[in-house]
């Protein structure tokens, strides 16, 4: 769903599974984490590797590899998307499944963490392939995957059509519909209202949020790196609210003005020609540029480790909200907070995701279905009450607010985990 971006200048000597370990080991030391947990926490509690064959168009099979890991799942069954790249390593699904765990327990909702991903090089296949693709992989994922068990979503370059797929594959094979066992699916075939959108606009009201608390006027500059669901859905809800979309980029380049984008213009462009480089409503900046342009709020909606010891020193916003998951190494993480950067998380900006994602579900299983007005107004009772609770930790902790987040995440699962005991 996000973007591609150039990621070899950001080479960190940590790859995204050891950062994921980092952040939880700084953490269990600060709160006091039992050690026995804070061992159980380091490791997924499942990992499935498959190999997909797929006929592709030519008549030739290629197989590919493809993962399901499941974090933790104390506090309910697995949640977390599914990513097709060709950068997909399993330790990146690893990571990307702990923090699916600590996403979910942030935001209370009662999902454990999981993630799954498959390398491939969606923008190189036929919608044909991608469908034999993705009915094998369901099919190979599930022994592990369903309503009770593992939901599986969108996440980079998936769509609602893949997730029907999912749903459509796993149905047959029990012999009935069974929507609840993925989410983000197209509204036509049980999904929600609102999920489409749901990612830009829980970072919207944590930003919203945060503006509040740093006294900042309204009407301030953005900068979004990536233009996916989440940075293209990010632009439009942020710019109907007042704000001013100053710099875009997708993995082809960038588009900047000062004055502000026309949004609707640009998004327009975007659908047409599949990027939004060569927009006439401003001048051409670098992927990388966008992440230290002038502004107020810098979004990176795109993928992992592109703010670095590097880039963090020229970051110009006061807040930096991360629409991707992992997008801050860690010691940029700290470089930000000593330049009083405040950085919204992404176990809490891009929770607005997960967050529809569960009323979706919650929706399958009641089979009642809800107006976008009470999933919208759901969703931002859940942010702002998420924001409070990462601030409040922050605050009496002295730390950043990832590591308020993670404190109240980590401890929610740690006494889940904890108090449901180790068997037998
Ligand atoms: N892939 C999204 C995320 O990283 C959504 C996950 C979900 O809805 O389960 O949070």
């Amino acid at each position: 769903m996000s973007t591609t971006v150039d990621r070899s200048a950001a080479q960190s000597t940590l790859n995204v599974w050891q950062m994921a370990q980092r952040q939880l080991d700084n953490i269990a030391q600060i709160i006091g984490l039992d050690a026995s947990i804070h061992q159980y926490l380091r490791e997924p509690k499942r990992i499935l590797t498959v190999s997909v064959p797929v006929r592709m168009d030519s008549g030739e099979h290629r197989v590919f590899e493809g993962y399901r890991v499941q974090h933790n799942m104390s506090r309910g069954p697995g949640k977390g998307g599914i990513r097709y790249h060709p950068d997909v390593t399993l330790d990146e699904v690893k990571a990307l499944a702990m923090w699916m765990s600590w996403k979910c327990a942030l935001v209370n909702i009662p999902f454990g963490g999981a993630k799954g991903g498959v390398i491939c090089d969606p923008k190189s296949m036929s919608l044909q392939e991608l469908e034999n693709l993705t009915r094998r992989f369901t099919s190979e994922i599930s022994i592990v995957i369903g309503p009770e068990k593992d939901i599986p979503a969108p996440d980079v370059y998936t769509t609602p059509q893949i997730m029907a797929w999912i749903m459509d594959t796993f149905s047959m094979q029990h012999g009935y519909s069974i929507p609840g066992v993925v989410t983000g699916k197209p509204i036509a075939v049980g999904g929600s209202l609102g999920r489409d959108k749901a990612t830009a606009r829980g970072c919207l009201y944590v930003v919203d949020e945060a503006m509040k608390e740093l006294g900042l006027a309204p009407g301030a500059r953005v900068a979004i790196q990536g233009f996916g669901n989440a940075g293209l859905h990010a632009a439009e809800l942020f710019a109907e609210t007042g704000y001013k979309i100053v710099a875009v980029s997708d993995s082809r380049g960038g588009v900047a003005n000062t004055n502000g984008l026309d949004v609707r213009k640009l998004v327009a462009w975007k659908g047409e020609q599949g990027t939004v480089v060569g927009f006439g409503g401003g001048e051409k900046i670098s992927n990388k540029d966008v992440l230290e342009y002038e502004c107020e709020v810098l979004v990176p909606a795109a993928l992992e480790k592109v703010i670095t010891q590097e880039n963090a020193p020229r970051i110009k916003a006061k807040i930096v909200a991360e629409a991707a998951n992992g997008p801050t190494l860690p010691e940029a993480d700290d470089i930000l907070h000593d330049r009083n950067i405040m950085v919204l998380p992404d176990i809490l900006a891009n929770a607005g995701g997960v967050t529809v994602s569960y009323f979706e579900w919650v929706q399958n299983l009641q089979e009642l279905f809800w107006e976008e007005q009470a999933v919208n107004e759901r969703l931002r009772r859940i942010m702002e009450r998420s924001f409070r609770d990462t601030l409040d930790h922050a605050r009496r902790l002295k730390v950043n607010m990832r590591r308020g987040a993670y404190a109240v995440a980590v401890g929610r699962v740690a006494q889940a985990t904890q108090l449901r005991g180790v068997y037998p």
